[in-house]
């Protein structure tokens, strides 16, 4: 385990230190409650063992802005065990309310030492597993369960905070909608197995398109999601106005080039998308308004024969419908 001891008598420390690291952990000093909650937060150990009385901050409320800290925090708790002078049974109540877990003599014996690291050892185990499994289901929360690229509640988190970050340094931001063209012809022909593999094979086309963008510093957070069922979304932020519609062709390009029979869609005979863009050079005001360019330009892109794209700095007032 790595272990954070925070005791203000050199000697003490010293003491317990060597004796823990016999036993094979990693052991932190620190002189005094403040210094102690500071490591904790640079680097965050599996056990806390912390002495009571300390100048500057004792043990207590050191234990108290450790639990304040970890309340902000999902799931995160670390265990504390005091170091008291004696093991009466008034210091093992004062050590539980004031959060800790356990506390120790500080003269325990080895035996004892040894038994109490083995459980809080097994905790730290628990403790990693439990974040993996939850770092897992949080990332399963965010894909889209069909094509593995990330879903639509993933992608509004992005955006909300994409959004956020742009407006605060006036940055640009662009968004692309895309619509697969004729995509119920193709259900209704080829069933509807074909379609999910038809979606499949379209997301990571999309996808790869979006790498190149992000590794070619085009868009470093260009991000690419499944907006509904066959549509998607592409947010390009700190984009230069050239590059909106230069996405946009490798978009519709890379699904071309998958070259996916489609005879029921026009003379093109293979699977094709729409796309619609908006962008602004500087990011203010509402993010409805980008949306409802890009829908505008979208159902533009439908309008004007569909397998290109349709994408425009947005304007104030949007017309979205028509016929
Ligand atoms: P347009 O070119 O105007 O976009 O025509 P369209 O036929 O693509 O448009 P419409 O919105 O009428 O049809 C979308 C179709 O997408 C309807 C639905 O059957 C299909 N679809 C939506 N989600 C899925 C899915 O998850 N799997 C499959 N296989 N099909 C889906
Ligand atoms: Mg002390
Ligand atoms: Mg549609
Ligand atoms: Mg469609």
């Amino acid at each position: 385990m790595r272990i954070l001891l925070v005791d203000d008598s050199r000697a003490v420390s010293a003491v317990m230190a060597a004796r823990l690291t016999v036993l094979g952990h990693e052991v932190t000093q620190a002189e005094n409650g403040e210094q102690g909650v500071e490591r904790f937060c640079c680097c965050p150990p599996d056990l806390v063992l912390m002495d009571v009385e300390m100048p500057v901050m004792n043990g207590f409320v050191a234990a108290e802005r450790i639990r304040a800290l970890e309340a902000k925090q999902d799931w995160a708790w670390t265990p504390i065990i005091f170091l008291t002078a004696s093991d009466t049974p008034e210091n093992l109540v004062t050590a539980i309310e004031a959060g800790g877990d356990d506390f120790i003599a500080k003269a325990v014996p080895e035996t004892v030492l040894q038994a109490k690291m083995k459980a809080m050892a097994r905790i730290a185990g628990l403790r990693k597993q439990l974040f993996e499994a939850n770092h897992k289901l949080e990332a399963l929360a965010h894909q889209d369960g069909l094509t593995g690229i990330y879903n639509r509640r993933y992608m509004d988190l992005r955006l909300d905070h994409q959004w956020d970050e742009a407006q605060l340094c006036g940055a640009p931001f662009g968004l692309l909608l895309i619509d697969v063209d004729n995509f119920k012809r193709y259900n209704d022909h080829y069933g509807h197995q074909a379609g999910d593999d038809c979606l499949r094979a379209i997301a990571a086309a999309l996808a790869g398109v979006v790498e190149r963008t992000i590794a070619n510093e085009l868009s470093r957070d260009a991000f690419v999601a499944r907006y509904g069922g066959e549509e998607f979304a592409v947010l390009l932020p700190r984009c230069a106005e050239t590059d909106y519609l230069d996405v946009a062709e490798q978009l519709l390009e890379a699904v071309r080039q998958l070259e996916i029979p489609h005879t029921l869609n026009a003379d093109w005979g293979i699977v094709t998308l729409s796309v619609g863009g908006a962008y602004v050079e500087r990011a203010e005001g509402r993010l409805a308004l980008l949306f409802r360019n890009a829908d505008a330009n979208l159902y533009q892109a439908k309008r004007d024969g569909r397998n290109r794209a349709e994408v425009c700095a947005a304007a104030e007032a949007v017309v979205t419908t028509g016929s």
